[in-house]
């Protein structure tokens, strides 16, 4: 436990008006603040209230009344952060909000900083700093998916199996150190090939983590879908059909769409940013020009691609054109108008565009197999059952970071060990290793990184 002397208070409800609003306090003093501050129904004193009871009164300065408020005790060390915590919860007009906040302030709590009651918990050992960053995250999250991940992380996934990983460090270090301190012994230690098999299968776990930040980032921060085609095969009616209102400019004029236009969906829980373009076609102005490259940068960076072909009126060269311009990203076709006659079959379609794409039929104006472009999204991206039980997703950069560095580690004591250097090299590169995955769950984190993880929080967090 760290020895905070300072008590801090913050709002921890957003700004604005609301129905309700909090003043939270963590620290030694919090109670006693609190007692200075509210003054509760009856003939209670404060500072014996009971852990974790709701109490009724009023917060009030030099006699005068500030609010009506329900204050919270939760007592050290079973709280957030491990220390005293109070909560005022008010009325949720920011007057009262920051009046109160002010008081405590003046009572002799400090303002406190960006996660400053989480840091603290982490700090007090109540989690570690992935579980802290999954708080962050859960504030964060805009989607199901973003959610569910992040709330993986908090009860512990990823935690506990670096924690497995960790063991299994210490264990191989702990043989090498004890090689190196008693040579001549005659204790029987790991062979070679023991040391191999373990460090390699260790880095094999490693590779399994590293492989679901693809998974991870989707999860966190959705996907940018593009819809191409060619002007007036129906991309605008698309994007309206599958956000299930009307947005994008629908009409009959070909090119209609010059800018893009960005929508956001969910599409079974995950994050889908829609982007409906400018036909690439021939530029027949300078805006249109604009338009298409707008068009092209944005396929560059997208993850996914609907190329929507138009079944009433055939494949063109110019439909040809943009599965060209796509290349190798990944890609669906979307043959639309099937309510009218088809001037195309699917097999043909396929010859003349490609066919390794899948291909889903739709009629945009009648709402029609929008639901099987959705399913097919979601298999593309999400595989199914990473997400289940124990298995974590790895979400962040720092975590992908850490973990690259840890398999740089673990490859470096492989080469050595293969190449019969001594023990002392070896548990070098396995202390290096630890070092690396520490980083993840806080217990070698420098404290610049640790200011930079929870200056990115909300304060009162
Ligand atoms: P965009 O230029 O590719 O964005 O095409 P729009 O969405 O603006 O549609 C062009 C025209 O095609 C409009 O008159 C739409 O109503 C019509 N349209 C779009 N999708 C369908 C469809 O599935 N069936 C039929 N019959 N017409 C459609």
């Amino acid at each position: 436990m760290i020895d905070n002397q300072d008590t801090i208070a913050a709002v921890s409800t957003p700004q604005g008006r609301g129905a309700l609003g909090i003043v939270r306090m963590s620290g030694p003093k919090a109670i006693s603040i609190a007692r200075r501050i509210f003054s509760p129904k009856g003939k209670k004193d404060v500072l014996s209230i009971s852990s974790f009871t709701l109490n009724y009164g009023w917060v009030k300065t030099n006699g005068s009344v500030i609010d009506e408020a329900l204050l919270s005790v939760m007592r050290a060390p079973k709280t957030y952060t491990r220390e005293d915590i109070v909560e005022i919860s008010l009325h949720g007009g920011m007057v009262s909000l920051q009046k109160v906040l002010e008081l405590c302030i003046r009572n002799g709590a400090r303002l406190a900083e960006p996660g400053e009651f989480t840091k603290r918990a982490f700090m007090n050992g109540r989690i570690d700093l992935a579980q802290a960053e999954a708080v962050c995250d859960i504030v964060n999250a805009r989607s199901q998916c973003s959610h569910r991940a992040a709330v993986q992380q908090l009860v512990g996934h990823l935690s506990n199996r670096i924690g497995r990983i960790r063991d299994d460090m210490a264990e191989i270090l702990a043989e090498l150190e004890t090689a190196v301190d008693f040579p001549e012994e005659g204790i029987q230690f790991d062979s070679r090939e023991e040391i191999l098999r373990k460090v390699g299968h260790i880095r094999g776990e490693c590779e399994a983590i590293l492989a679901t930040f693809e998974t991870g980032r989707i999860y966190k921060e959705g996907l940018t879908v593009v819809i191409a085609g060619r002007p007036n095969v129906g991309k605008s009616s698309l994007i309206n059909a599958m956000l299930r209102e009307n947005r994008a400019i629908v009409t009959e004029i070909p090119g209609t769409t010059r800018d893009i236009i960005s929508e956001e969906v969910e599409i079974k829980g995950l994050k889908v940013n829609l982007m409906d373009t400018a036909g690439i076609g021939e530029a027949k102005d300078k805006i249109d020009a604009i338009g298409i490259q707008k068009t092209m940068d944005s396929i560059e960076s997208s993850d996914l691609v609907l190329i929507v072909v138009d079944l009433s009126e055939g494949i063109s060269d110019d439909d040809k054109q943009i599965v060209t311009c796509i290349r190798d990203k990944k890609s669906i076709i979307i043959a639309n108008k099937k309510d009218l006659p088809h001037k195309v079959r699917e097999e043909e379609i396929g010859n003349a565009l490609g066919k390794d794409i899948p291909i889903i039929k739709t009629s945009a104006l009648l709402g029609e197999g929008i639901e099987e472009i959705e399913d097919l999204i979601y298999r593309m991206f999400i595989q199914e059952g990473i997400s289940e039980k124990e298995s974590p997703v790895i979400t962040n950069l720092r975590h992908k970071e850490a973990l690259q560095n840890l398999r740089e580690a673990l490859l470096k004591a492989e080469r050595a060990t293969k190449h019969g250097m001594s023990e002392e090299f070896i548990a070098c590169d396995i202390r290096d290793a630890l070092r690396h995955i520490g980083e993840i769950t806080g217990q070698t984190t420098t404290e610049g990184i640790l200011d930079i993880i929870f200056s990115k929080f909300c304060i009162g967090k």
